[in-house]
């Protein structure tokens, strides 16, 4: 079972491995982007974390939904309404239950990916966060390493592809050739799960 330690976990190691890789993140927003998905990132989860130290919040559900709140504020720029609906749509599909099967994180995380699909209007292959998304879900059902993975590929597999949605679609074919952003730092946020798994 899940426990909202586990989800404080998977915080902490989300907003860790931002802090290491902002930079890398800032750098992949510079062709295609307006270099700031680092520093949107960072600010966002530097909340969390403050946030999550503070406040007493204690199922899965109260803490992704917090977290999701913080990221809507304090972000800006397309990622954070995407990633604070992301969590926060997680978050109430878990309700208030004070611990959690795998299978129905898996089920809400699915619910908070459509959720950014609703609002974004990104499908699968539009190259954004979307393509490391969905194959992280898919993959959740075959444990939280396989779903690292999965979302690192979905990650690396948007280099190839001409941007749909979001600002680096402005670009039109010149979006080619680059990773997406976005993708990059969604592959951070299910590799924080497999760390919180391991701890
Ligand atoms: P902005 O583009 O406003 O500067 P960020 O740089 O923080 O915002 O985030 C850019 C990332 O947001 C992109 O790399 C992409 O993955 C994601 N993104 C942008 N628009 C959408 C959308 N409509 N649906 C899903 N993801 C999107
Ligand atoms: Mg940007």
């Amino acid at each position: 079972m899940l426990d909202a330690d586990f989800f404080r976990r998977w915080m902490a190691a989300t907003a860790a491995s931002v802090d290491r890789e902002a930079e890398r993140l800032t750098a992949l927003d510079s062709p295609i982007g307006d270099a700031d998905h680092g520093s949107n990132l960072q600010r966002g989860f530097t909340a969390v974390r403050a946030t999550l130290e503070k406040d007493a919040a204690d199922t899965p559900g109260a803490i992704l939904v917090l977290a999701g709140r913080q990221l809507i504020s304090t972000v800006g720029g397309a990622s954070g309404p995407l990633y604070g609906t992301l969590l926060r749509r997680t978050g109430k599909a878990l309700g208030d239950a004070p611990e959690v099967t795998e299978e129905q994180l898996a089920e809400a995380l699915r619910a908070g990916v459509e959720g950014v699909m609703t609002l974004g209007g990104a499908a699968p292959g539009d190259k954004t966060m979307v393509d490391a998304l969905v194959p992280a879900v898919d993959a959740l059902r075959d444990g939280f390493a396989a779903a690292r993975t999965a979302a690192e590929q979905g990650a690396e597999a948007t280099t190839p592809l001409q941007a749909r949605k979001g600002r680096a679609s402005y670009l039109g074919e010149r979006s080619i050739g680059h990773q997406d952003p976005g993708a990059t730092s969604s592959a951070l946020l299910i590799a924080g799960l497999a760390e919180a798994a391991e701890a």
